[in-house]
């Protein structure tokens, strides 16, 4: 192997405004929330995959060869490879006659309580094989890469029986290994989503199969990093919550909780307390929730997308996290109910729309910060030298601009893995 001094680049992006490095230390709080490191007229080299150099263009520029691949950011930004780190990506059915019934006045606690909701997915996911399920995910996720996603979280929680649930994680770790796809993704076991309607009066028995058989075999089989649990009304108590991810953590799971989306019923301070990698959604976090979050390693990973796509008017308060110093993400929530946008940018609109984030924070939010919400800060979430060569191009000169010209798909160019990746 040659001396990396001298390596020469397989791959370079030039011709940027800036590079947003967001180097300096993963993840970012409080002084460093928006810290992006930049570098005017910045370039990014790239050999085996990972970040050669980066740095001024001219300085770059001497790791060229004429084997080189050589990728115009024609005056764009260039950043991080963005990360969706909270996404529901593989299931069946369809939910468009429901969000027809949202449009005409019903809620989607009233669709929920009657039957509908998760469970009509839950029916839809268990009748398709596991070729149908990768067909349909495959293309949802390749959308969702033309937006600048280079990794994504991926639940399961739409099986909600055994067999079900690890043909949604066989489903995610397939797609993780098509190396043409270029896809990848974190599994997380979410068996515990919602109750389904067989064990409607049975819950404690629901409870033990999520325990005692659906976790131990995910875990044997090495399905999922995380075990994530809906801490809602209409969905699990905070004590219910609490079995599930001891008994997760017990067995070598990170822990991620829906949160205070729906009403403030403490599963915030559940993972706060159980040391939860993070706490997502949080619309009706506590102030006791914020302060805690503030003082913790749990990040908060907001889904704006999902509070505008349910007609509702009250957003995480991003702002507050911030100024109390918590670890803050955005991601879509990508998911066949509440939100069924495959765009990460629009979370990054909201984000500084609606929870107070400023243009710096939110794009911290979709890549430093999310690398930390997925336990990926050692090789993702910044340019740095040695990290893996994650990084996407957008055809605005600034942060502000993404924001300001909103709406709009500003991708321009996807590297991931040292590739580029063709969108
Ligand atoms: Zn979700």
């Amino acid at each position: 192997m040659p001396h990396r001094t001298h390596q020469k680049a397989e791959l370079v992006v030039y011709n940027t405004s800036q590079v947003l490095t967001c180097a300096g230390g993963l993840p970012k709080r409080g002084a460093t929330a928006g810290e992006l490191k930049p570098i005017e007229r910045g370039a990014v080299a790239v050999a085996e995959g990972k970040i050669l150099a980066v740095g001024p263009e001219d300085h770059v520029l001497k790791r060229i060869t004429d084997e080189t691949v050589m990728v115009n950011a024609h005056g764009g930004i260039l950043l991080p490879g963005l990360i969706d780190s909270h996404t529901h990506p593989v299931y069946g059915g369809d939910r468009s006659g429901e969000f027809l019934l949202r449009l005409g006045g019903a809620g989607y606690e009233e669709l929920q309580a009657k039957g509908l909701g998760i469970q009509t997915t839950v029916n839809g996911t268990r009748s398709m094989s596991l070729e149908q399920l990768l067909n349909s995910a495959r293309k949802r996720l390749r959308r969702m890469m033309a937006e600048g996603v280079t990794t994504f979280e991926a639940k399961s929680g739409y099986g909600l029986d055994l067999e079900s649930e690890l043909k949604l994680l066989r489903a995610i770790k397939q797609l993780n290994e098509e190396g043409t796809s270029k896809l990848e993704l974190v599994p997380t076991f979410m068996g515990a989503h919602l109750v389904p309607k067989e064990y409607a009066d049975r819950r404690g028995e629901y409870l033990d199969l999520v325990c005692e058989e659906m976790l131990p075999q995910v875990a044997q089989e090495g399905l999922a990093e995380f075990c994530d649990v809906f801490c809602d009304v209409g969905a699990f108590t905070v004590e219910e919550s609490r079995r599930v991810l001891t008994a997760a953590k017990s067995l070598g799971l990170g822990l991620k909780l829906h949160a205070d989306e729906l009403a403030c019923t403490g599963g915030t301070e559940l993972g706060v307390e159980l040391g939860a990698r993070s706490v997502d959604h949080l619309p009706y976090v506590s102030e006791a929730g914020i302060a805690a979050l503030g003082k913790s390693d749990t990040a908060a990973v907001l889904l704006p997308a999902t509070t505008f796509f349910l007609f509702k008017d009250r957003y995480a308060p991003g702002r507050a996290l911030v100024d109390a110093g918590a670890i803050v993400a955005l991601a879509t929530d990508h998911n066949p109910g509440s939100s069924h946008t495959q765009s990460i940018l629009r979370a990054v609109e909201l984000g500084v729309m609606r929870c107070g984030l400023t243009a710096a924070e939110a794009i911290v939010a979709v890549t430093a910060n999310a690398a930390y919400a997925i336990g990926r800060e050692a090789t993702l979430g910044s340019i740095e030298t040695g990290k893996q060569a994650d990084l996407t191009i957008l055809d605005v000169a600034t942060p502000e601009e993404l924001i300001y010209a909103w709406g709009v798909n500003h991708i321009t160019g996807i590297v991931k893995h040292g590739e580029l990746v063709t969108i």
